[in-house]
């Protein structure tokens, strides 16, 4: 990642790819305090667009203030930035990271000798989890590790150290043989996935766990509205596992992931054993208006031109 041309945004000016570097010292490196986003661009019709910019650059400056890092820079400032790393990188379509971290002033825990820092990279990455599995969908395995619980490491900010448990996650679905993990929360009900959040549908209704112990996704609130101006009700319930089991339909609704259909859960196949129905709706619905063929949904791109 960090050999290749290119400009990456940091501190307020653009610098060379290979030397937006920082020092082994630096204090989110040791534990693994600081907030992101991913965000993608898109090659729109119109022209490339960020999709739901200002939600992300909110939630980031959510994710900060949970855990009480200063922001250095406002919103406005980092959505030029992230529209200039697009567009000065010539990126047709992108995802975007944005990473607010604390620097190497000092390395004791309570933190209060430390600048906060922010760099804004931007490189092309294609499906998630592969082109061909948007349409047959992935296998999923019930993770063995628990998802963050509120009064631990919280569950609304966006955090670099809560992705241990999504990488430990991530890994053994892998191990065995799947292409994602399903986390439960503290009480055994489903939470979300390593990296996405969860959605079944089961006689025509559309249900998603609670934000107790899953991300707030921009994807899902997306999913929210397009499934309810497609016709469906959507409701947040607490989800069992073997509730999936016998699901008609499930789906992962991220950034990165998009609309990515599940086509199994523990060996289980949900519903048909392949893209249902509903989630295909719904993933051609969400792919029309990131890419800009919606007119109802222009609100949502940010033109990179400008
Ligand atoms: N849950 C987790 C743990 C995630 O990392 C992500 C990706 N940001 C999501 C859910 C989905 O969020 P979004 O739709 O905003 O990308």
């Amino acid at each position: 990642m960090s050999d290749r041309d290119g400009l990456i945004w940091k501190d307020g000016e653009m610098v060379p790819w290979r030397e937006a570097n920082t020092h082994v010292l630096t204090h989110t490196l040791h534990y693994g305090m600081g907030v992101f986003e991913g965000v993608r661009a898109y090659d729109a019709e119109g022209g490339t667009a960020i999709f739901r910019l200002e939600a992300h650059t909110d939630r980031l400056f959510n994710s900060a203030k949970i855990m009480n890092m200063p922001m250095p820079f406002d919103k406005e400032t980092l959505n030029a930035a992230q529209r200039a790393a697009v567009r000065e990188n010539g990126l047709k379509s992108a995802y975007i990271r944005p990473m607010v971290y604390y620097g190497s002033e000092g390395m004791g825990l309570r933190a209060d000798n430390l600048k906060t820092h922010v760099i804004i990279a931007a490189w092309e990455w294609g499906a998630y989890m592969g082109e061909e599995n948007l349409t047959k969908g992935i296998k999923v395995a019930t993770s063995s590790y628990t998802r963050h619980h509120p009064n631990i490491t919280m569950t609304k900010a966006k955090a670099n150290g809560a992705y241990m448990n999504s990488m430990l996650a991530l890994q053994e679905a892998i191990a065995h043989g799947c292409h994602e993990a399903l986390l439960l929360d503290s009480h055994g009900f489903v939470a979300e996935g390593s990296g996405e959040n969860f959605f079944m549908i089961k006689d025509g209704v559309i249900y998603t766990p609670d934000l107790s112990a899953a991300l707030d996704g921009i994807t899902r609130k997306t999913v929210f509205q397009l499934a309810k101006e497609l016709g469906y009700q959507v409701i947040e319930k607490r989800i069992t596992r073997d509730e999936v089991y016998i699901a008609d339909e499930a789906f992962f609704t991220g950034t990165a992931a998009e609309v990515t259909p599940i086509r199994e859960l523990d060996n289980r196949p949900i519903g048909s054993g392949t893209r249902g129905p509903i989630t295909e709706k719904i993933q051609a619905l969400y792919f029309d208006v990131v890419h800009g063929r919606s007119a109802a949904h222009q609100a949502w791109l940010s033109r990179v031109a400008h």
